[in-house]
């Protein structure tokens, strides 16, 4: 977090949504291409900003090296996600790269009526259903400064080999021109500048009149 990222927090941290007794919290989509630092910038975020969670995903992939049931995804069988599918509790839900990813729906509504925001970070098929179903929804792109530095953030990470990340890197391409159905383009070049304009947005998105035009 930079100095002015600090002070910025300190001073909004007690005037955030200052009527809590009022409407629910903001459902916040964060989509961008694999390998941008969606995973990265969203630590740093919810570290930082107060009333603000992440929702944990329901997945079909297999669990990668160093992550955790129920942290990083609830991992299921295809046909264990056709079935939560099926009964309705998924917000939304898509393939990527061969695999199911869906977001619980209970989890999410819950902590809404909370007063918390919820963070969605999911890509772009499943951001477009998150808008269609709920239009209050604030849609975030997370930008690579380019498609080199990209790649190689996908080949550093180690957790695919080149034939996967040539898929995704192919995805990626048809992502970015996605861009225009976002409300928002945040470059994650510098990180800390990157979690500095995200929590620009989500205290901004705060203090919006609802059923403003945005
Ligand atoms: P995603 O969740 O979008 O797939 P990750 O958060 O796993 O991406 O990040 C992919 C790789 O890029 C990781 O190795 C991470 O450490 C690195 N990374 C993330 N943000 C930055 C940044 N601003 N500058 C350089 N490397 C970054
Ligand atoms: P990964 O396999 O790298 O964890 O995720 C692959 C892609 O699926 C990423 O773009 C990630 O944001 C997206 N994703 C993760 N969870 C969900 C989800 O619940 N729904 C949708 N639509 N996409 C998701």
């Amino acid at each position: 977090m930079t100095e002015n990222g600090s002070r910025l927090d300190a001073g909004l941290q007690a005037e955030v949504r200052p009527d809590r007794s009022g409407p629910a919290g903001n459902v916040i989509v964060i989509t961008g291409p694999s390998g941008v630092g969606k995973g990265t910038v969203v630590e740093k975020l919810v570290q930082r900003v107060p009333h603000l969670v992440r929702s944990v995903s329901v997945t079909t992939r297999s669990m990668r090296p160093g992550e955790k049931e129920g942290r990083d995804y609830f991992f299921v069988s295809p046909q264990e996600f056709e079935r939560r599918k099926a009964e309705g509790s998924l917000l939304e839900s898509a393939e990527f790269a061969g695999c199911q990813y869906g977001t619980p729906r209970a989890w999410v509504e819950e902590r809404l009526r909370g007063q918390d925001d919820v963070l969605l970070v999911i890509e772009v098929q499943g951001a477009m259903q998150v808008r269609q179903r709920m239009p209050e929804a604030v849609l975030v792109f997370l930008s690579p400064p380019s498609l080199a530095e990209l790649e190689a953030r996908l080949t550093g990470r180690g957790t695919e080999g080149p034939e996967k990340i040539a898929l995704r890197l192919d995805k990626a391409r048809q992502e970015l021109a996605e861009r225009r159905h976002f409300h928002y383009e945040v470059v994650n070049d510098d990180l800390d500048a990157a979690v500095d304009n995200l929590a620009h947005i989500i205290y901004a998105e705060r203090l919006r009149i609802r059923n403003s035009a945005r």
